[in-house]
């Protein structure tokens, strides 16, 4: 079986770190098998979703090295879906009703006050000819519901493994709105039937729908594809991550500065047997992938984790993997300077402060000015390299018979400013002689 699985965001806002881990397990699963990663906007909701955020998710996506091998929007697919709608009404699966959102209301609050599950009734079912036409000239459109066999769907979830959903706990889904437009439970299962999606993964938000889908697929006579519901991630206060925070979306950690590669990890194995590990690409994360590693308890997101994680995935990348970056920051320290300070930034913008650090202006803190003036004498001529740091503080300590922090705290903090920084063995030869001068100027 050829592997095919979907992504399928409508776009009405950003996607945030919950969509991106059911895409990057799709991602995962598709490359795992050989398969394909196909994007699907679902779109049908015309009066939320933008061309904007299509294009935002797009970027998300490409961004996180996550790109589609194809990808198609479900506006344009109407003509589609007007077709197998006239095969479900020839088979008498999609009924008109006529029921006003009050009057449905009205329905289960009295079924509620029974104590009886507020499924809908079919009354609609038991309408003539004559009943519908009434209600048209009254000037009601009519919504239109799939009929659902009474009988327990069941199915073997990839993560959740066997489950069934009775017939009678389920109301017939409406598939098509008064105004005649498609809702996703419909569109959905004509996508990936026409498309030939094997296995639909996506979060346990959706497990009723499967119930209802399922009976779809099969009305529809087609093959049913694989489930696998994820469990959903929960912030930090314990509570569903909403679309709309927007500081938890894709775009809104990149300003922020976090790494695609520590998102796409903390998401690949967060909720996982696996330990929560940052991989520097995603051959590994392919390797190690397996869905049946997913656990079923909802999983919380820590933003302070992945922090965590971005920072110890930047201590280990090579100057190469952030050149370009660092070029467009106008900091070209180049190979050296990197190295030198990787190990002491959470994010890449921290590398500014280093940069500053190495090329001033810096307001030296001197406090003993015989042992900075000691210190001046001792200082060894250019060429310097990543020794001169030892060569200097060798001769500094034979000259004051100073060692440990009373040696080296007095010229970081004269050279830096700061108390706390990268190791001085490789700022220094980026300093310079000449700066390192200016900065210990002993004022007579
Ligand atoms: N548009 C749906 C969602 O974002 C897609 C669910 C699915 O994968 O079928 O929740």
């Amino acid at each position: 079986m050829t592997v095919k699985v979907r992504f399928a965001p409508s776009p009405t806002g950003r996607i945030h770190i919950g969509n991106a881990r059911t895409a990057v397990l799709n991602w995962l699963f598709a490359r795992k098998h050989g398969g394909r990663f196909i994007l699907r906007l679902d779109d049908t909701d015309v009066a939320r979703s933008t061309e904007e955020y299509a294009l935002g998710i797009r970027e998300d996506l490409d961004w996180l090295g996550l790109a589609p091998d194809h990808s198609f929007r479900q506006s344009d697919r109407l003509a589609s879906y007007d077709a197998v709608v006239e095969r479900l009404k020839a088979s008498e699966r999609l009924y008109a009703c006529y029921e006003t959102p009050e009057e449905l209301d009205r329905k289960r609050k009295r079924q509620m006050a029974r104590g009886m599950p507020p499924v809908y009734d079919r009354a609609a079912l038991t309408l003539t000819a004559e009943d519908r036409s009434r209600y048209e000239a009254e000037g009601r459109l009519p919504h239109w519901r799939f009929l659902l066999e009474d009988r327990p769907v069941t199915w073997h979830d990839l993560i959740r493994g066997p489950q069934s959903v009775r017939g009678d706990s389920l109301s017939d889904p409406v598939l098509i709105r008064g105004d005649g437009t498609y809702l996703y439970t419909f569109t959905s299962v004509v996508d990936d039937v026409e498309e030939g999606i094997s296995h639909v993964i996506r979060g346990e938000d959706h497990v009723t729908n499967t119930a209802v889908q399922i009976q779809i697929f099969e009305a529809l006579g087609d093959h049913v594809p694989t489930f696998a519901h994820h469990s959903l991630l929960l912030g930090a206060d314990g509570q569903g991550l909403s679309k709309r925070s927007g500081a938890l979306s894709i775009a809104g950690l990149r300003e922020a500065g976090i790494e695609a590669m520590a998102i796409v990890s903390l998401a690949a194995t967060l909720g996982t047997s696996d330990m929560v590990a940052v991989h520097g690409e995603m051959g590994e994360l392919i390797e190690a992938f397996d869905l049946e590693k997913l656990s079923r308890a909802p999983v919380r997101f820590d933003e302070r984790e992945l922090r965590a994680l971005n920072a110890k995935l930047l201590h280990s990348l090579p100057f190469e993997a952030v050149a370009a970056r660092l070029a467009e920051m106008g900091v070209s320290g180049g190979p050296e300077f990197w190295e030198a300070v990787r190990g002491n930034v959470e994010t890449l913008a921290d590398v500014r402060l280093w940069w500053d650090v190495v090329t001033g202006p810096v307001t030296a803190v001197i406090e003993d000015q015989d042992f900075v003036a000691a210190a001046v004498r001792s200082l060894p001529s250019e060429p310097w390299t990543v020794e001169t740091w030892r060569e200097w503080t060798g001769a500094v300590k034979e000259a004051t018979g100073r060692k440990g922090k009373a040696l080296f705290m007095p010229l970081r903090q004269a050279l830096t400013g700061l108390e706390h920084g990268p190791e001085l063995a490789g700022l220094l030869p980026l300093i310079g002689r000449e700066r390192v001068l200016e900065r210990l100027h002993v004022k007579r």
